[in-house]
């Protein structure tokens, strides 16, 4: 007999099926019992007509007679509320202890390290089991428009080289090479351009960045982002490319967007009106139905003043100056100099950004040299994109929306754990497995490491 999901017993009326899942609840009548089974598709009340040993989440196989239910017995509360099985025959597939975490709740008042510890079960709760599907979802919708638009899709490595995307990097020790470290991509910024250089032309990767941060509740070790590259392009087009995008994205998923086209302010226009270059212009009632108020920033500074007074880049070093700023800032100015860059904010929450990247290797020796990188140091670290840029590199830029907040944003959610399988605790704890952990002596001195 093939297994009918239970959502479809709706359409076996009358006829005889097989169910599998897991027990959701159970309500005991004595000579009657009923259950709920829970599948991948939803649940459907299951009818026993005599005593039965069942725990809350055994999983189990059920064969029985799909019945309507009686007018007023209709439950309207669950898809399947029109009908019931009645059981003919029972099999424990997997009997369940009872479970260290309630499931059947919201789960936010349930510790941190608890929910984490026990990932698996708090991924039952139908809020967590919600969002992460429409994760999936929100990244199907996103590829299917990307492919449609002439995109590819193109893996990087995650063993790389160390760069300045502007964090603390984590490394991995060679154990071929002694004492040489890779670092895990904080972006696949380099790659991407290089990829231009190839000629693809339009490129995009659902691509994990890790980043050794501090962690906050927007921010983990690792995200998501759906990075993108074109080629031929002003800002303007992958502004536009992304609007649309997410135009599409958002409204097929039933949200609406306040304003079309998305709002444009510039740096200084954001500062004056919000006090901050991430804001939230939505009112309170637009805030309690979650709507969607997306706007751009752009118009940046490239440069800014560090704490010990020296130039660092507001956001990505690969940038282009301004059209309007490029002479001056290769006759030296630095101050006033602005970048091409564009961040996307949504609900108050930096959602994406990107740039036009400079292809000119004057242009981007010089913001290294502004960064106070010596000659010398400039062709050890990025001679690699200095020299590619000598053999013919279009006109390019891209962006990188983060899947983790944009599913925040969809969801209503303020913590990215409510939407990531898997995320770390805020001291850095991995879900579930014990990491960061010890590694053996043996492995250690393959690695040539000694910890101190
Ligand atoms: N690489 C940048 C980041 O990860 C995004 C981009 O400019 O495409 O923030």
């Amino acid at each position: 007999m093939q297994r009918t999901l239970n959502t479809n017993t709706l359409k076996n009326i009358n006829k005889t099926v097989l169910l599998k899942g897991w027990v959701n609840n159970r309500r005991d009548h004595g000579k009657i019992v009923f259950i709920d089974l829970r599948d991948r598709s939803g649940v459907v009340q299951v009818v026993f007509n005599k005593e039965t040993q069942l725990n809350t989440e055994d999983v189990v196989e059920i064969i029985g007679k799909v019945s309507k239910r009686p007018e007023k017995l209709v439950n309207k509360n669950i898809k399947t509320g029109s009908v019931e099985v009645q059981a003919e025959k029972l099999s424990i597939l997997s009997k369940a202890k009872t479970l260290p975490i309630p499931i059947d709740n919201d789960g936010k008042e349930i510790n941190e390290e608890i929910r984490l510890k026990y990932r698996y079960l708090d991924l039952r709760r139908p809020r967590l089991n919600k969002n992460i599907r429409l994760r999936s979802k929100f990244v199907d919708l996103c590829r299917q428009y990307l492919f449609k638009n002439d995109f590819i899709e193109i893996e990087t490595p995650l063993l790389t080289k160390s760069t300045p995307e502007g964090s603390r990097d984590f490394v991995v020790p060679s154990r071929l090479q002694p004492g040489k470290f890779y670092a895990l991509p904080q972006a696949p910024q380099q790659y991407k351009q290089l990829l231009m250089v190839a000629g693809f032309e339009r490129y995009f990767q659902i691509a994990r960045c890790l980043r050794d941060e501090d962690l906050r509740a927007d921010r983990g070790f690792e995200h998501t982002q759906i990075d993108m590259e074109m080629s031929f392009v002003q800002r303007e087009d992958v502004m536009a490319m992304t609007e649309a995008m997410f135009i599409h994205v958002f409204e097929k998923l039933g949200k609406k967007i306040i304003k079309k086209p998305f709002p444009v302010y510039s740096y200084k226009k954001a500062i004056e009106k919000f006090g901050a270059d991430k804001f939230d212009f939505r009112s309170d009632k637009e805030k309690k139905e979650n709507l969607m108020a997306f706007a751009w920033v752009v118009d940046f500074p490239f440069f800014e003043k560090d704490e010990n007074g020296k130039w660092t880049y507001t956001h990505n070093p690969f940038s282009d100056p301004l059209p309007e700023d490029k002479q001056k800032f290769l006759k030296g100015e630095i101050q006033g100099i602005k970048t091409s860059q564009y961040d996307l904010i949504c609900n108050g929450y930096e959602v994406g950004g990107g740039s036009i990247r400079s292809n000119d290797p004057k242009i981007l020796s010089r913001v290294f040299e502004v960064l106070g990188h010596k000659p010398k140091d400039i062709q050890k670290k990025f001679g690699h994109m200095l020299e590619a840029f000598e053999y013919g590199v279009p006109p390019h830029g891209g962006i990188a929306p983060g899947v983790d907040r944009l599913l925040m944003v969809l969801t209503g959610e303020t913590a990215m754990r409510e939407v990531v399988a898997f995320p770390t605790t805020s001291s850095g704890q991995t879900s579930v497995m014990d990491a960061p952990a010890e590694i053996d002596s043996k492995q250690l001195k393959e690695l040539h490491l000694k910890t101190i």
